[in-house]
């Protein structure tokens, strides 16, 4: 389905970015790996080529915009464009609101909102030029309920949700489709922190009963990415299990 089309996952070294990028190579998508130190040796680069799929490894932090400059810059110089922007990149830094420094604060801005809007910016002017594309954000369901100890992250992945909705409006025109995909609680290093009894509790209220897993996003960001959502822009699709209904 994803055949020929050229995808960059941010952040794919690991987690949901890692179960992206296996999930576009086994439909067919040849890969641009992007996380602040990816190597030829590490894992997902492996699992995408034994898909008979490129990969390409590209080390850059998306909230430094020289590094997301060079980074387009080597997406056009070696692969000629792109089709599907992942932006997967993202962390915590969690503190009480009242306690929150304010490098906590920025941190977390410039990594999920900022990183995200650069790579958006960067990759849209790409696909102008081809006239078609498909960009997918990551937000998050504490966007959408709120979490304690996470004003920092709340606030960038409902800015993405935002951010989502006004660069789909602006690229419409331009054959560019803007979706965001926003999980609930999936099991990865950032989750593993959860203590055991807090993960209980948490899966306890999810009405399907068990932590997400990085395939269960990875599906929903496949279908955006591929034709059967050339009609869907400007979305944020709930990936929970249940626990927040839009
Ligand atoms: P993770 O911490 O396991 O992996 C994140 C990856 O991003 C890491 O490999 C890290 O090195 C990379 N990264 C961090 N900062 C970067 C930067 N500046 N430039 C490039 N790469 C960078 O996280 P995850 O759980 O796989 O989460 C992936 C995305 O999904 C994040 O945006 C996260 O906010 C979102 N999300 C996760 C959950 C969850 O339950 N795990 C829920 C909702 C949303």
């Amino acid at each position: 389905m994803l055949a020929g089309k050229r995808a960059l996952v941010t952040g794919c070294r690991r987690g949901i970015g890692r179960g992206i990028a296996v999930k576009l190579a086994e439909y067919g998508a040849d890969l641009i790996l992007n996380d602040l130190t990816i190597a030829e040796s590490d894992e997902v680069v492996a699992a995408v080529r034994n898909l008979g799929r490129k990969a390409l490894c590209i080390s850059a932090d998306i909230a430094n915009p020289d590094s997301v400059a060079a980074m387009f810059a080597a997406i056009k110089q070696e692969c000629g464009g792109l089709d599907i922007m992942v932006n997967n990149a993202g962390i915590t830094a969690d503190a009480m609101s009242y306690k929150m420094t304010i490098e906590q604060w920025n941190q977390v801005m410039a990594v999920n909102l900022t990183g995200t809007f650069l790579c958006c910016q960067a990759a849209s002017k790409l696909m102008m030029e081809q006239k078609s594309g498909k960009i997918i954000n990551t937000s998050s369901a504490a966007a959408f309920m709120g979490n304690i100890g996470q004003a920092n992250y709340s606030a960038t992945k409902g800015a993405v949700a935002s951010l989502t909705k006004t660069l789909a409006k602006e690229l419409a025109g331009k054959g560019i489709c803007v979706n965001a995909v926003s999980p609930g609680f999936i099991q990865t290093p950032m989750t593993d922190k959860i203590p055991a009894e807090v993960k209980e509790q948490m899966i306890a209220r999810i009405p399907l009963r068990r932590m997400g897993q990085p395939e269960d996003v990875a599906n929903v960001v496949v279908f955006l990415a591929s034709p059967l959502a050339d009609f869907v822009t400007g979305q944020t699709i709930q990936i929970n299990g249940g626990s927040y209904m839009v």
